[in-house]
Formats: C-alpha cells, structure tokens, sequence
C-alpha cells in the first residue's frame, strides 16, 4: 500500500516530466530567435549589457534593438567594438571580455541593485 507521500511524489514528477515537454520546445524556439537575433546584430536579452569599468567603454541597444558598443560622451555613436562572448571560464557565466582593455567580467544587471535603494 502506498503512502500518501509516495502517491505525492508521483503526482509531482509527472507533472513536471509533463511540463518540461511543453516547454523544451519552447525553450529550443527562443535559443533559435536568440541566436537569428545575435546574426542580425540585435541585442538577444540573453545576458545584462556590458559595461567596462575599466575603459568605461559600454553597450547599448538602440530603439530598434540594435546592439551597440560606445563610450563616453559620444554613447550614441557606436564604435563598431563588440565585447566577446566567452563560454564558462574559470567558473564565470557569461562573462565577456572588453574589446578595447581586455579586461574580463561578468556583466551584472544594474537595475537589479537599484530595487533595493527604494
Ligand atoms: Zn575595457
């Protein structure tokens, strides 16, 4: 006879095996759009926007979803520098390494820090 935790812990991993067949083809469509995105230069919200604290360079995305890359003063004018996307590095997801000084980090997500200032 089974207890009512086991039928509990039936009930569970069925629903989630059902859940993650609805959704894996989900997911496999928007790593597909992320990646046509990428190709077509648009900005995929795969990661947070790089900002280099370094040499101040930065991305940005424009109206149209258009990555760019500037600094300063000139933030509308993209420099045509891309940060490189580096796969797992010594345990860093997403990190990216600056075009212009090298440096390597993790892009963070600023307005994230920002929630807890209210
Ligand atoms: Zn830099």
């Amino acid at each position: 006879m089974a207890s009512i935790i086991d039928i509990d812990e039936y009930k569970i991993e069925k629903a989630s095996t059902e859940l993650f067949k609805k959704i894996q083809p989900l997911a496999e469509r928007i790593v597909q759009l992320q990646s046509e995105m990428k190709e077509l230069g648009m900005f995929a919200n795969h990661r947070c926007l790089a900002e280099c604290s370094r040499c101040q360079l930065f991305e940005d995305v424009t109206g149209k979803g258009m990555l760019i890359v500037t600094h300063g003063a000139d933030y509308r004018v993209d420099t045509g520098l891309r940060f490189e996307e580096l796969d797992k590095i010594s345990g860093m997801d997403n990190a990216v390494k600056c075009p212009s000084c090298q440096s390597i980090f993790c892009p963070i997500d600023k307005e994230y820090f920002y929630t807890f200032d209210d």
